[in-house]
């Protein structure tokens, strides 16, 4: 006989990347029966569906290297031992810079070599192949991580949940209104339709709403939804469909294939905050800054540094502007692992612009956790605790978050 949700005694919330991850970190390992995944929309439906979905894995603090590095064996895992198809297209990332900024792209190549990440330099002529829109003018080295990818966020999450439900895990369209904890223990999870579900464990997987949830347990998370975004050109000849992603770092931009156009990101001359209290739960029309809706004054600022690497986005027409909410941290880290003081509250957030490169790793991490086995990775420096008390809704600590988007280099 099934087991009904009731008796279920491990919940997530949330089914983006980071709850589904979990969800099948939890499965694989023999505990789907006990496990019941909660999300208010739909799998998928906050950040991770409006991810560029970019999988790298040269990171600058080595920890997300590793987790980075689970990711691709979890994507692995999908593809081959569950069948999945989750649009992955492995055309690796190549890092160009001019000599100015080789010193980045060799500290990127030792920590790959460190890492056991594959890596070769490329010749300019190697690299403009794999980049035909690159100006040849504006790079003098180039090296290539040929194992990085691009994947479909959506059939990403999808594919975990999927495979977590083949083993058990139960999927239940609820919104949690509260986490229920007494004598420093969790007891359960309150829904907006009044029901309570009791439970030993709880992962805290809400995304840029997940303060909402750990805020008055007094954990405050140090995250702030910050402003992500980027722009699809019409489609044209100069964008090959194996074309790699590159990433600029001088003028810390980014861009892929997407179906005969490319997309691009680019260092922006102001973030964007949200206050998680204000954001909408279904974010379908959410603009950070509705003075800038279609995103047009941020590209014509940014454009400048952009095309001396890209000319052809003087000309180019602009199909698409996509935007979304990514948890930055003050100190780059993530915001993962155990909460202090009430026994079986868990978090698996902070994702810093990176949770699909992350997800595979901090499923893995979260699930080792809440199994009590040890962590194949260090969960210090991503404790949800670490910064004490404070006010996670602050105008100066939105700030810091936003500021800390200003100076991500990694892609
Ligand atoms: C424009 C953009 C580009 C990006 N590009 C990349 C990239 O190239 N590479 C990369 O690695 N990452 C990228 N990211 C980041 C990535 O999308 C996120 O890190 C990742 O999706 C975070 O996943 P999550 O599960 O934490 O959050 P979410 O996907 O937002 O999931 C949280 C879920 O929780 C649900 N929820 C919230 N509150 C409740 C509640 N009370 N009860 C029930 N359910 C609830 C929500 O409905 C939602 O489905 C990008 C993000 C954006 C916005």
């Amino acid at each position: 006989m099934g087991t009904s949700a009731t008796d279920r005694d491990i919940l997530i919330i949330g089914g983006g990347v980071f709850g589904a991850a979990v969800a099948y970190d939890l499965a694989r390992n023999g505990l789907g029966e006990r496990v019941l995944l909660l999300e208010r929309l739909q799998p998928a439906a906050g950040a991770t569906s409006r991810a560029a979905a970019l999988v790298t894995q040269v990171r600058d603090k080595p920890d997300q290297m590793v987790l980075a590095q689970q990711t691709l064996r979890t994507i692995t895992e999908l593809e081959q031992v569950y069948d999945e198809d989750i649009g992955r297209h492995t055309v690796g990332a190549l890092h160009v810079a001019p000599t100015s900024h080789l010193h980045v792209l060799q500290a990127r190549a030792d920590l790959a070599a460190a890492h056991g990440i594959a890596c070769t330099w490329l010749s300019h002529t190697d690299a403009l192949a794999r980049a035909p829109w690159l100006a040849p003018s504006s790079f003098d080295h180039a090296v290539l991580f040929p194992d990085d990818c691009y994947v479909e966020p959506y059939l990403f999450a999808t594919a975990l949940l999927r495979a977590a439900c083949a083993q058990g895990v139960q999927v239940e369209a609820a919104e949690a209104t509260h986490i229920l904890v007494e004598d420093l223990c969790i007891q359960g999870v309150g829904l907006a339709d009044c029901r309570r579900l009791p439970a030993r464990t709880v992962v805290n997987a809400a995304g840029a709403w997940a303060n909402l949830l750990s805020a008055p347990l007094g954990l405050p998370l140090p995250m702030a939804p910050v402003r992500s975004q980027y722009w699809i050109t019409e489609p044209s000849p100069l964008f090959p469909r194996d074309g790699a992603i590159v990433l600029m770092p001088a003028v810390r931009a980014y861009a892929r294939p997407e179906v005969g156009a490319l997309l691009f990101g680019m260092r922006e001359r102001q973030q964007q905050v949200a206050d998680p209290r204000t954001l909408p739960a279904d974010l379908t029309g959410f603009v950070f800054d509705t003075r800038d809706a279609d995103g047009w004054g941020n590209l014509t600022d940014g454009a400048d540094e952009l095309a001396p690497y890209f000319p052809a986005l003087n000309t180019l027409g602009i199909a698409h502007y996509l935007t979304g909410p990514s948890n930055y941290t003050p100190d780059g880290q993530l915001v993962v692992g155990a909460a202090p003081h009430v026994k079986g509250l868990f978090v698996a957030s902070g994702c810093n612009g990176s949770g699909i490169s992350f997800a595979g790793g901090v499923g893995r991490l979260v699930g080792e956790l809440v199994r009590g086995t040890p962590p194949f990775v260090n969960p210090l420096p991503c404790a949800p605790g670490r910064r004490g008390h404070f006010d996670p809704f602050a105008a100066d600590f939105l700030a810091a978050c936003a500021a800390a988007r200003a100076s991500k280099t990694s892609g």
